[in-house]
C-alpha cells in the first residue's frame, strides 16, 4: 500500500487545517456551549459553498471516474476535519450519508436529479440518510417503515430517528420494507424530497456530544413518493437490492467515520499532551507510556482506515477491512479522550475544556454506522465463520 499523499491531497489537507483552526474548532465549541446545532442559515455554510466545499464527490455520468476524488482522499480529509471538530464536519452542506446509496443503488437519471444540484451548488444544500428507527438500530433487518404501491407511486408510513441533517435536507434516502415478512429481502430505498406530503414531525434529538449538527427524528404519515424515486428503479424492486445496497453504502462510509474517530482521538491526545507538558507531568513514566500507547493505537487505526479506503478505490470488497477500521478507531479515540480526562483531573471535571467536549463527542463514534459490537460480529462471520443466528 502506497502511504504517500500526493501534492494535490496535501494542499487540500492544509486548506482544511486552516479552515479547521480558524472556523471549525471555534464554531464547534460555541455550538457545544449553546447546546444546539449550527442553524442552516448560518453564514459559515454559505462561505463554505463559495469556497467550493459542500459538494458531491460524483462528477457526472460522462466523467472518466465515477467519483471526483477517491475513498482514500475522503478518509484523509475526514480525519483532518474531525481533528478540528467532527460535529461541524457533519454539519457541512453536501449530500452526506445519502450520497453512498445514490451512487451504489441509483440509476443514472436519479444520480443526475439528486446529486446533480450538489456539483456546483447555488446555496448550501444537504442530503440525508434515514435507516434507524425507534425500534430498529443494530438490527437493520428489523425496520418497520412500510412502503406500499399505489397508482403512480409509493406510500410510506413509519418513524425514523437520529438522521443527520434531515430537517434541512433537500431529500432523505429512506429505507423501508415492502413486506416485513421478507426480512432484509423486503428492503427498498426511496428518495423522499423536502415538502413531500406526509413527511413531517421533525424533532432535533438531544445529544451528549456532537452538538454542532442536527440528528433528527421524523415521521412518514402516508407519505407519497413517486415511482421515479424508488432507488434503482423497477429493476431494483425485482432484484431485492435494498438491503445489499445499504450494506454497500456502509462499507463505503465506515472507513471515513473511523478516520473521523482517529482525528478526534489525535485532538484529545494533543490537548492532554500539551497540558501534561505545561504542568510538569511528562516526567512521570506511567503518563508518558500511556500517551505513547494510545498514539500507537491511533496510528494503527489510521492504517486500517487507509487500507479499507484503498480497497474501495480499487473496487475490491472491503467489508472486513471497513468493519476492522470502524471497530478499532472509535475505541482508540475514546481511550484517548478518557486518558485526557484523567490527565486533566479537576480541570477536565469542570466541564469547560476541549478534552471534556471530545470525551462526550468521541463516545458516539462507537455507535454511529454500526456499533463496535456489530462490527466484531461482522468480522467474526468472515474470520472464524461465525454462523448467522438470524437471516431475516
Ligand atoms: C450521533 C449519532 C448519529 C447518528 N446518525 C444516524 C444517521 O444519520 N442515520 C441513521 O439512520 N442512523 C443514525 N444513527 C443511529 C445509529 O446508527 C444507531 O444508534 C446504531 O445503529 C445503534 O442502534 P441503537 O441505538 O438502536 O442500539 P441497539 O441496536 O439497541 O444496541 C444497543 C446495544 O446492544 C448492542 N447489540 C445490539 N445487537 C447486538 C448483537 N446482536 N450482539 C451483541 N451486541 C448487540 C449494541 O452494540 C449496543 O451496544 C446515529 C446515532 C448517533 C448516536
Amino acid at each position: 500500500m502506497d502511504l504517500r499523499l500526493d501534492a494535490g491531497l496535501r494542499t487540500r489537507v492544509l486548506r482544511v487545517r486552516a479552515l479547521g483552526r480558524e472556523r471549525m474548532r471555534p464554531l464547534g465549541l460555541e455550538a457545544d456551549r449553546l447546546g444546539r446545532p449550527i442553524p442552516a442559515d448560518h453564514p459559515f455554510f454559505a462561505e463554505l459553498v463559495r469556497l467550493g466545499l459542500g459538494r458531491t464527490r460524483w462528477s457526472g455520468e460522462d466523467a472518466a471516474e465515477p467519483g471526483g476524488f477517491g475513498a482514500r482522499a475522503v478518509v484523509v480529509l475526514a480525519e483532518e476535519m474531525a481533528y478540528w471538530d467532527r460535529g461541524v464536519a457533519v454539519a457541512f452542506p453536501g449530500p452526506g450519508l445519502g450520497e453512498a446509496p445514490l451512487l451504489s443503488l441509483g440509476t443514472a437519471e436519479q444520480r443526475e436529479r439528486f446529486l446533480g444540484p450538489f456539483r456546483t451548488p447555488d446555496r448550501p444544500r444537504w442530503g440525508a440518510l434515514a435507516m434507524t428507527e425507534p425500534g430498529a438500530g443494530s438490527d437493520v433487518a428489523g425496520i418497520r417503515t412500510a412502503a406500499h404501491r399505489e397508482a403512480g407511486g409509493w406510500v410510506l408510513s413509519g418513524a425514523k430517528s437520529f438522521a443527520a441533517n434531515a430537517s434541512r435536507a433537500d431529500w432523505i434516502v429512506v429505507f423501508a420494507t415492502v413486506d416485513p415478512g421478507l426480512g432484509r429481502d423486503g428492503h427498498r430505498a426511496f428518495v423522499v424530497e423536502r415538502g413531500a406530503p406526509g413527511l413531517g414531525d421533525f424533532h432535533v434529538e438531544h445529544k451528549m456530544g456532537l452538538k454542532a449538527y442536527e440528528s433528527t427524528s421524523f415521521t412518514l404519515r402516508d407519505c407519497c413518493v413517486p415511482d421515479a424515486n424508488l432507488l434503482g428503479g423497477e429493476s431494483a424492486y425485482d432484484r431485492r437490492a435494498g438491503f445489499k445496497g445499504a450494506m454497500r453504502s456502509f462499507n463505503a462510509t465506515r472507513p471515513a467515520i473511523a478516520a473521523m474517530a482517529v482525528g478526534m482521538g489525535r485532538a484529545a491526545l494533543d490537548e492532554s499532551h500539551a497540558f501534561a507538558r505545561a504542568n510538569g507531568l511528562l516526567g512521570r513514566p506511567r503518563i508518558r507510556d500511556r500517551l505513547a500507547n494510545v498514539r500507537r493505537r491511533l496510528r494503527a487505526a489510521r492504517l486500517l482506515c487507509w487500507r479499507a479506503a484503498q480497497l474501495a478505490d480499487e473496487r475490491r470488497p472491503n467489508a472486513l477491512e471497513a468493519s476492522m477500521a470502524k471497530a478499532v478507531a472509535p475505541a482508540a479515540a475514546f481511550d484517548a479522550a478518557m486518558l485526557g480526562m484523567e490527565i486533566l483531573g479537576e480541570v477536565g471535571g469542570r466541564g469547560d475544556s476541549l478534552v471534556e467536549k471530545l470525551f462526550r463527542d468521541a463516545k458516539a463514534m462507537d455507535i454511529v454506522e454500526g456499533t463496535g459490537q456489530i462490527q466484531r460480529i461482522v468480522m467474526a462471520r468472515q474470520l472464524v465463520d461465525l454462523p448467522r443466528d438470524r437471516e431475516g
